[in-house]
């Protein structure tokens, strides 16, 4: 898996869940990635209702997360 560096703040390497999310709600062919915190901010969300909804992902089983 290539390192993913947040292109908000240069963070890395991103966690498989900071990466996944990213494809997740950007799209699989995203070429912009964020760090939990600098994404929660782009959402205009916070931290911990990125984390459930990365959790909820998880629960349906979502690809991106293995
Ligand atoms: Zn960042």
């Amino acid at each position: 898996m290539k390192r993913q560096i947040c292109c908000s703040c240069g963070k890395e390497p991103l966690s498989r869940d900071e990466v996944g999310v990213c494809k997740k709600l950007l799209g699989v062919k995203t070429r912009n990635f964020f760090c939990i915190d600098c994404f929660a901010a782009y959402l205009d969300t916070t931290v911990d209702e990125l984390l459930e909804r990365i959790e909820e992902f998880k629960e349906e089983g979502c690809k991106l997360f293995l």
